[in-house]
């Protein structure tokens, strides 16, 4: 399509001390775009997720809508839009949802106070399971419940980017895939969303375009439905199909 570019990364690399765990990286997220990342355990998903969130020191480029970031930080990700679901949803399971979605609200890059009743309701559109459970304990919520208000807080700071990573750990296949519905209609509200994944046939079903991870260098990408029938992906990823 003929949409700008948001994210870019551009040979980027990223290592533990000695060890490179990410090699020569290039990805781009086209905004409104659903872009994924799978490959298997070890690949360097989240260590990718993390170095473009700003969490790691990277080399190579960044580029949010053309500009160059100069050392990435979270806090100048945040600022320029950006947001991450960790794997580990670091929710606060003493307070409410609502709650957890006002603090998710309190970082936001967009300034205004007025809206976060506006932005609360938008969250509680796409998840009517987070408005009925409202006033609930979130450290008492289901794990899909969970990863949709991890997901909800992140909008709170109506990002242009949200990156998540693996939201259908641990969760059954019927909510993987609600949770995944959910995250592809976000392009409805202009989010561009960068999913890394295990499950690879989940997020190949949502995405527009995929890379595949393998020892921390792209080995594969392109068409998410055209990687689905791709006897590689078939074989290594997607079991028999
Ligand atoms: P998974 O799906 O299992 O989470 P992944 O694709 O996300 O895997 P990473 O967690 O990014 O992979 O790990 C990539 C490599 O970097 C692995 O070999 C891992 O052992 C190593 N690694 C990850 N975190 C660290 C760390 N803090 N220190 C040293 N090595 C690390």
């Amino acid at each position: 399509s003929g949409n700008a570019t948001l994210l870019e990364l551009r040979e980027l690399c990223v290592s533990y001390g000695e060890v490179e765990a990410v090699h020569r990286v290039n990805l781009t997220v086209k905004q409104g775009e659903i872009v994924t990342v799978i490959g298997p355990n070890g690949a360097g998903k989240t260590t990718l997720l993390s170095a473009a969130m700003g969490l790691l020191p990277s080399r190579g480029e960044l580029l949010l809508s053309g500009e160059r970031i100069a050392r990435p930080t979270v806090e100048k990700m945040v600022a320029q839009g950006v947001a991450l679901v960790p794997e580990k949803r670091e929710l606060f399971s003493e307070m409410s949802v609502e709650d957890n979605l006002l603090l998710g609200g309190f970082s936001r890059w967009r300034r205004g106070q007025r809206d976060q009743k506006a932005r609360m309701q938008e969250v509680f559109e796409l998840f009517p399971r987070l408005h009925e459970r409202r006033a609930q304990m979130s450290g008492t919520l289901s794990g899909g419940e969970r990863q949709m208000l991890a997901i909800g807080r992140a909008l709170m700071a109506r990002p242009r980017l949200l990156m998540l990573d693996e939201p259908s750990l641990g969760l059954a296949p019927l909510i993987v895939r609600e949770v995944l519905r959910i995250v592809a209609s976000l392009r409805q509200l202009g989010v561009s969303v960068l999913l890394v994944e295990q499950n690879a046939r989940a997020a190949l079903q949502v995405a527009d375009r995929a890379y595949v991870l393998e020892m921390g260098a792209v080995a594969l990408s392109g068409d998410a439905q055209e990687l689905m029938h791709d006897r590689r992906i078939i074989d290594t990823y997607l079991g028999l199909g």
